[in-house]
Order: structure tokens, then C-alpha cells, then sequence
């Protein structure tokens, strides 16, 4: 009997891990179709995101061009939440994107290459034989139903996880996420008015070039972060804030009370916002014909909620595995647990890691985390190990200066030795993960 399926790959979701798959199985020959809900790829996803360095290199994607780069602050500080203690932050390993704009750059590679995009087309279930997902059911925007059959499967509609969450209870692969496990984030980058900026108006500490993350300026899990440059006349502003600090209403609140204090700042040029997983990653992110990438997977680190460079990390070992199940024909769960174990060694390993830190800094006081950067317990050493996403280095020569900057704060000094204790114990646990489904 002949196999009838339309494509190799059908995938869901055109954010940084379905645009990363397409372009990775795009280069490997298979046929692949990419839905994406709205009606432009990357439509309402115009936000700045700050992403490793190393990424695109590890994930084999293009690097952004000169269009998708975002501006790099001249200096960056990391502030305590009544900003009176400032640390500078050197070395800062990120580059600054533009989310949708990169997107579509990698999109255009990859259909150029040969895939099918398809926009404004929901995916909204998988479809079963015989205990495997063989195709999904998918909806335009007038309502009409198509199925559409494929070998293989990929969900990276992000934290909704449409497809994911439709699979059988059995699979242990459908848990929906906890809302205490959920940030909202709101960037926006808003125009600077020359005709209503002078010296006076410039209240410190901010300062032209310079940008600054106030820490826990909502709760301790919550950032606030401002980059103002008056050369090429913009603000930018980053917040986050865990829903039960207010959720959604507190990004635009919190964003108004930045501007309230910048009266120069004109209309939003460019912005967005929405909600991140923070919580360690999914443990069976994969099912007979189907496979969970990016946000869908939980895949940020959820010390700061940054999910690009795991989405499309995740991608390129996905695609690997993928390429493989469609050589030998077996896409069960058997032959893509390749991936699940691949990624929780390693990038999982450290998401586990930094998701010990976050439920320990989730239950401090603003004024423990105060403490902790005045006293030089989080600084910049630890500041630049948790954006380059690694864990925090034990040597005893680092363990005896935190002893000595932190000991009239031995408590806090403890916690935070139990918290990386646990994080380490955490990330050893995920190293050795089964290589092979049981
Ligand atoms: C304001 C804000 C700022 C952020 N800043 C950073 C940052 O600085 N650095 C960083 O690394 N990360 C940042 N993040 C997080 C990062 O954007 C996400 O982790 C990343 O986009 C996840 O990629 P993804 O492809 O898994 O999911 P998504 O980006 O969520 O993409 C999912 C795609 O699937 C589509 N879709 C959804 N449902 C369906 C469906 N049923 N059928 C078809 N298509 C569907 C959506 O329209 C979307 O295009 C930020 C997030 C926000 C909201």
C-alpha cells in the first residue's frame, strides 16, 4: 500500500521554532507545509528581543542582517528597585533583534528553498490512527475545515500549545501550563520628541546611550528596563511582571509610569507584548507523529524569560531527528525521543537550572534581592553568567569572595548557596536523561 500523506512535515506556528524548523528541513530536501494563524507571517509579534550571541550559529540559521538589528546601549546597568545602587554591566553577550523582521527573514529563505507557507490557516487538532498522529485539522479564517495528513507533525503555536495539549492523555505529553507559571512582557520602542526635550527633562539617572534594568520593580519576579538614545531619538522600555502582580494591565501601567517621567516621549514605533513560560521544560515533548518545539515545549529560561534562542535551538536538533525518522521511516515516539534527550541534556539541563533559581527568587522579598545586589551577592559576574544562560561557577576562590562581600547578610548568603546547590543538583538530574524512550 502506498503512502497517501500530503508532506513529510506539517508545522505549526510560524514564531522563532517554526520558522527555524522550516528553514533547517527546507536545506534537508523534505516536503514541509508551515500554518500559521494570522494573516502575515510574524503579524503582531513586533517586539525587540535580546538574544545570545552564539545562537544563530549553534541553531545553523542565518544571522540577522543590518534591517533586523536592533541599536546596542552605549553602557548597561543593573539597578536595585529604588534605584539608588547601580552596577555596570560589561561584556553584555546579547544582540538585539527585531523580532518579526527576522522572521520573515528566515521564512523567506526557507520558502525560497522550497517549503509551503500558508498564512491565516489555524491548526486546531491533530489527527489519530491507530495511536498516531498522521495529519491535523485546520481552519481559514472564514471557519472552513480542511484536514490536511503528514508523516510527522510539529507543534510551535507557542505557550498555548495547540496541538500538544489535544493529544491523548496516555501519551503524558498534553499538561497545560500553571498560571503561576506565567509572565506577561510588553517592549516598546517610542519615538523621543525633539521639540520637547531639554537638559531639564532628563531626569536621572537615565542618560543618553545607557540602559537600565530595574530589578523587581513590581514583585521580585518582574524587570523593568529602559534604554534611552537621544541620537537617534527613541526610548526603549522592556517590563515583565508574574499575572499576580496584576498581569496584563501591570506591563501597560508599569510602561505608563516610565513615560510619566519622560515627557518627551512621543507615539509607539514599534512594540508588542504577550505571555512567557517561565518553568522547567516539558519532559515528553514528543508523541507517536508529533513533536513540541519552543514555548509550546516550555523551553525559555525562566530566570528572565528569554525563549528565542531555545526555540530555535531546539529547532535544529529537532530537525536533525526529523531528517532521520524520514530516512529510516519510523516517526513513533521511539525514533524522535532523540531530540527530547538531546535537548534536555543539554539546553534543558540549564533551563532546570535557572527554573531552581526562579522559584527561590519567587519567594524573596524586593527588599532580600535589594540587599543581595547592594551587597554584591548578585553582581556583574552573575549578571553575565545568567544571559549567556550557563550555571554560576562554584570555584572555591568565588565561593570565599561571595563569603566575604555577603557575610552581614549570611542568611540571604545561605539561600542563595542552597538555591545553587539545588540548581546544580537540578541540572546533573537532566544530564543524564534517558537516551532512549522506555
Ligand atoms: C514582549 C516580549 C518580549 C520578549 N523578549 C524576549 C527577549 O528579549 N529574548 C528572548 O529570547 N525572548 C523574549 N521573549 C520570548 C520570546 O518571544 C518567545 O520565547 C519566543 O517567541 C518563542 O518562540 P515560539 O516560536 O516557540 O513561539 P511564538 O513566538 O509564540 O510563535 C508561535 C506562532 O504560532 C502561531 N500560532 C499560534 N497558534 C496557532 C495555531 N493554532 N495554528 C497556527 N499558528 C498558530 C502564532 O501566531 C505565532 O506566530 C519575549 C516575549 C515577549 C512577549
Amino acid at each position: 500500500m502506498t503512502d497517501q500523506r500530503d508532506f513529510d512535515l506539517i508545522i505549526a506556528g510560524a514564531g522563532p521554532a517554526g520558522a527555524a524548523l522550516a528553514y533547517r528541513m527546507a536545506a534537508g530536501g523534505a516536503s514541509v507545509l508551515l500554518l500559521e494563524k494570522q494573516e502575515a507571517p510574524a503579524r503582531d509579534r513586533n517586539w525587540v528581543v535580546d538574544v545570545e550571541e552564539g545562537c544563530f550559529s549553534r541553531a545553523n540559521i542565518p544571522f540577522p542582517t543590518k534591517d533586523s538589528l536592533w541599536k546596542k546601549p552605549r553602557e548597561h546597568f543593573l539597578a536595585t528597585s529604588d534605584m539608588q545602587t547601580m552596577i555596570e554591566i560589561e561584556r553584555v553577550p546579547l544582540v538585539s533583534v527585531k523580532n518579526d523582521l527576522y522572521i520573515r527573514e528566515v521564512l523567506n529563505r526557507a520558502v525560497n528553498a522550497g517549503i509551503t507557507l500558508m498564512c491565516g490557516r489555524e491548526a486546531c487538532s491533530p489527527i489519530l490512527n491507530r495511536d498516531c498522529v498522521v495529519g491535523l485539522e485546520s481552519r481559514d479564517s472564514s471557519g472552513a475545515k480542511e484536514k490536511i495528513y503528514a508523516r510527522i507533525v510539529a507543534d510551535c503555536t507557542g505557550i498555548n500549545a495547540a496541538l500538544r495539549t489535544r493529544t491523548p492523555d496516555h501519551w503524558r505529553m498534553n499538561e497545560s501550563i500553571e498560571p503561576e507559571d506565567i509572565v506577561f512582557a510588553r517592549r516598546e520602542v517610542r519615538s523621543v520628541r525633539k521639540d520637547l526635550l531639554s537638559e531639564e527633562m532628563i531626569c536621572k539617572p537615565y542618560r543618553d546611550g545607557v540602559r537600565i534594568d530595574r530589578s523587581g520593580a513590581r514583585g521580585p519576579y518582574s524587570i523593568e528596563s529602559v534604554f534611552l538614545d537621544l541620537k537617534d531619538l527613541f526610548v526603549d522600555i522592556l517590563v515583565g511582571a508574574k499575572p499576580d502582580a496584576g498581569g496584563k494591565r501591570t506591563c501597560a501601567e508599569m510602561i505608563d509610569t516610565i513615560i510619566d517621567k519622560m515627557p518627551f516621549t512621543g507615539e509607539v514605533l514599534y512594540g508588542g507584548e504577550g505571555p512567557i513560560p517561565i518553568r522547567s521544560p516539558h519532559n515528553c515533548p514528543v508523541g507517536n507523529g508529533i513533536i513540541s518545539i519552543g514555548d509550546s515545549a516550555f523551553q525559555t529560561v525562566p530566570i528572565h524569560g528569554s525563549g528565542f534562542a531555545s526555540a530555535v535551538i531546539a529547532a535544529e536538533i529537532a530537525a536533525r531527528n526529523i531528517i532521520h525518522a524520514l530516512e529510516i521511516k519510523r516517526y513513533d515516539r521511539k525514533a524522535l525521543w532523540t531530540y527530547v534527550s538531546e535537548f534536555a541534556r543539554g539546553r534543558g539541563a540549564l533551563i532546570a537550572y535557572y527554573d531552581v533559581i526562579r522559584r527561590s527568587v519567587d519567594k524573596m522579598r524586593l527588599s532580600d534581592i535589594d540587599r543581595m545586589i547592594r551587597a554584591g551577592i548578585i553582581g556583574q559576574r552573575e549578571t553575565v553568567t545568567g544571559l549567556s544562560v550557563r550555571p554560576f561557577p562554584v570555584s572555591p576562590v568565588y565561593l570565599a569572595g561571595k563569603i566575604i562581600r555577603g557575610y552581614r547578610h549570611f542568611p540571604l548568603l545561605v539561600r542563595f548557596g542552597i538555591a545553587g546547590v539545588r540548581a546544580k543538583m537540578e541540572y546533573e538530574k537532566y544530564r543524564k536523561y534517558p537516551k532512549y524512550y522506555e
